[in-house]
Order: C-alpha cells, then sequence, then structure tokens
C-alpha cells in the first residue's frame, strides 16, 4: 500500500516541489486548495513541474476546522505537511490579523484535526528563520532565543510552539523545520529574489528599463527550495520527532545576490537599480545566517544548489516565460 500525504499550501512554491518529490517516491498525494473562481491558473506551480494530474486536490481552508476534519477522515493521511501560510512578511503588516488566523491559529486547526482524526500521522509544521528576526546570535541555531520583528514572524512563532506543545501534550509524531529563506523558479514574484530575477529577464529582452528595491543591504541566508522540502521530507522520516534548522551556512546581501543575475545577463546593476523609500519596511531583519548542523548529524541532509546556480536557474526560467 502506497503511503499517503496530505500536504497545506500544494499550490505554493514549497508545495509544488513537495508534491513532485512525494510522488517519486510513490507517495499518494493529497493537497488542499482553496476554492477560487480563478482555479485554471492556481494550479500553475503543479503545472510547471507537470504533475497537476498526480496530486489529488481537496477544496478546503486553514480556517475552517471542519473542513479539515472531514479532509482528515477522508484521506487518512501517514504524513500532514502544514506549508500553508500567508507568507509574505511585507504583507503582514498590511493584514496583520488575518495573517494571525492563517499563518498562526491555522496551525491549531490542522492539529486538533490531526489529533481528533489521525493522531498517529506525522505532522510537519513550516517554520521560519524570520522567528529570528532582531538575532540574538551571529549563526543561528535551534538553542537559538527568538526575536520576531514582523507580524508574520509572531504567528510563526505560535506555529512553532504549539507544534512542540502538541508533541508533548498528546505525544503526537510532530516536527517544526525551521526553514531559512529558500527560492526557485517558482518562489512568488513578490519576494525579493524572483523580483530581480523576473527584473532582469525584463531588462534583457527590452520590456522594462529598471529595478526598485528597498533595503539592499539585508542579508540572507538562501537556499533552493527543492533541497529544502527534501529536508522536510527527511524529519518526518525520524523515528522521534524534532525540530531542525535548515540553512546554507552562507549569507548574502541582497545587493550581491542582484550582482549574481545582472552578471548573469550581462547587464551592469549601476545602470538599472533604484532605490526605492516606499520599499522599507516599518521593522527590519538585517542579517540571518542558519546553522544546519543537528539536520546534518541526525540525517545527513545537506544543500546540494548553490545560490550562484538557483539564480542563474531563475534568471533563465525567467527569460522563458517572458518569451513565451
Ligand atoms: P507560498 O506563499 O508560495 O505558498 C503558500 C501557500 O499557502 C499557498 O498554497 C496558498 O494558497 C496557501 N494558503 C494561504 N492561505 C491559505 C488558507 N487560508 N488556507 C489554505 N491555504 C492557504 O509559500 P512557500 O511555498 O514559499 O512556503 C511554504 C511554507 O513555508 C509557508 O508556510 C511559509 O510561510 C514557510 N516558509 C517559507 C520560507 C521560504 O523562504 N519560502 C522560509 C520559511 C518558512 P493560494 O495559492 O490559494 O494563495
Ligand atoms: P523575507 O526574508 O521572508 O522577508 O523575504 P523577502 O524576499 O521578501 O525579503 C528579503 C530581504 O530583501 C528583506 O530584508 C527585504 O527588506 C529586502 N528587500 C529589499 N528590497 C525588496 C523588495 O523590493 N521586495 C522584497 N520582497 N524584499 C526586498
Amino acid at each position: 500500500m502506497a503511503k499517503k500525504a496530505l500536504v497545506t499550501g500544494i499550490t505554493g512554491q514549497d508545495g509544488a516541489y513537495l508534491a513532485q518529490l512525494l510522488l517519486e517516491k510513490g507517495y499518494e498525494v493529497h493537497g488542499l486548495a482553496r476554492r477560487s473562481s480563478t482555479s485554471d491558473v492556481n494550479l500553475t506551480r503543479l503545472e510547471w513541474l507537470g504533475i497537476e494530474r498526480e496530486v489529488r486536490i481537496t477544496d478546503g481552508d486553514l480556517l475552517d476546522l471542519s473542513g479539515l476534519v472531514r479532509t482528515m477522515q477522508d484521506v487518512k493521511p501517514d504524513e500532514v505537511y502544514n506549508l500553508g501560510a500567508q507568507s509574505f512578511v511585507k504583507s503582514s503588516w498590511q493584514q496583520p490579523i488575518l495573517t494571525g488566523q492563517v499563518t498562526g491559529l491555522g496551525v491549531t486547526n490542522v492539529l486538533e484535526a490531526v489529533r481528533l482524526e489521525k493522531s498517529d500521522a506525522r505532522f510537519y509544521q513550516a517554520s521560519s528563520s524570520e522567528m529570528y528576526g532582531l538575532i540574538q546570535e551571529p549563526m543561528q541555531s535551534e538553542t537559538t532565543p527568538f526575536y520576531p520583528r514582523s507580524p508574520y514572524a509572531v504567528a510563526k512563532l505560535y506555529g512553532h510552539w504549539l507544534t512542540i506543545n502538541y508533541r508533548e501534550s498528546f505525544g503526537l509524531h510532530a516536527s517544526s523545520g525551521i526553514l531559512f529563506n529558500h527560492e526557485s523558479p517558482l518562489r512568488g514574484i513578490e519576494f525579493v529574489t524572483r523580483k530581480v530575477t523576473d527584473a532582469v529577464a525584463r531588462i534583457k529582452l527590452g520590456m522594462a528599463k529598471e529595478l526598485r528595491l528597498g533595503n539592499i543591504d539585508a542579508k540572507r541566508d538562501w537556499g533552493h527550495s527543492k533541497d529544502y522540502v527534501r529536508a522536510m521530507w527527511m524529519m518526518l522520516q525520524q523515528d522521534v520527532a524534532d525540530d531542525y534548522v535548515i540553512a546554507t551556512g552562507r549569507t548574502t546581501t541582497v545587493r550581491d545576490m542582484c550582482k549574481i543575475a545582472f552578471n548573469h545577463a550581462g547587464l551592469n546593476i549601476d545602470d538599472h537599480l533604484i532605490i526605492d523609500p516606499v520599499l522599507f519596511r516599518p521593522a527590519e531583519v538585517d542579517v540571518l545566517l542558519g546553522n544546519p548542523q543537528k539536520a546534518k548529524e541526525k540525517f545527513g541532509w545537506e544543500p546540494k544548489i548553490t545560490l550562484e546556480e538557483m539564480i542563474v536557474e531563475m534568471v533563465e526560467a525567467d527569460l522563458k516565460r517572458l518569451s513565451k
């Protein structure tokens, strides 16, 4: 019998790559997706990977506990990956309550549905390096204290602790992956890497002249989504549930990440980049740098794709998309 996985946030970047990985491993993959009048475009990421027909989509919303309970009864998953969230930090200041409800309380809804209907299922929570915010140690590990700097990060911290609490209170096999930024050609266009690679492709093709950014001195530890979804799966294969940092151990400024993209296209960054104060955030996370040692020691996870390889892949994908 094939193992069954239920993935919330299946229409997002990680949902698509995780579904691909699980299908390759022989899983029956069920995805929770919000019903939408634009359902024809909802599945674009799964279509990009050519797996839209292999995933079984169920209508559902993280805010709707009864729907989640019913889905858990119907699917009876062996593994549940909670990737759904309002995931964009900047929007979380515009929509703090919605972000709290979806990104925070939504975790309670999924955990409750698991506890009530499939308490032996293994559960993964998509936690975030944003929880470190105003960093308390130069390199962040599982033991570094948190200091969230946005409504998004506060909501993620709630989800992280609730996952630990359900593990300790009810014995659920619930793990929290503290993932540092990870990107890919399927990254949402509002995030800085994809915004940059899309703009570089447009400039290259003569469709645009400039790229407007905010704080380009911010530093991030960027990895590839494909590497990071592999870590999610590995976490759930461990006998004992635990929490893990997933990162590359290298940090780069937004400016230097941009240079990789511009250089690849044979463009000079100084001819096109404009700093726009409107794009600065009310509170910034200046630098993130993760220590993935525990994941390496416990289950041998290491990233395979470098930042340079990833940015080049993203520029090429955007050139291809825009040339169509
Ligand atoms: P995306 O923004 O690409 O995907 C988010 C997903 O959540 C989408 O499928 C979206 O559906 C879904 N969603 C939003 N609101 C709801 C809701 N109310 N009910 C059900 N589903 C909902 O995020 P990523 O794939 O990049 O990230 C996956 C998870 O990992 C997220 O929880 C994110 O916060 C977290 N994370 C991501 C990091 C990164 O660098 N990518 C780093 C650390 C953590 P729809 O398509 O309908 O909008
Ligand atoms: P985050 O780390 O989850 O907030 O991921 P983002 O990709 O949205 O942002 C990464 C960093 O890039 C943050 O420090 C932002 O302030 C910075 N940044 C600078 N300009 C921009 C911009 O125009 N858009 C976005 N999204 N981020 C920007």
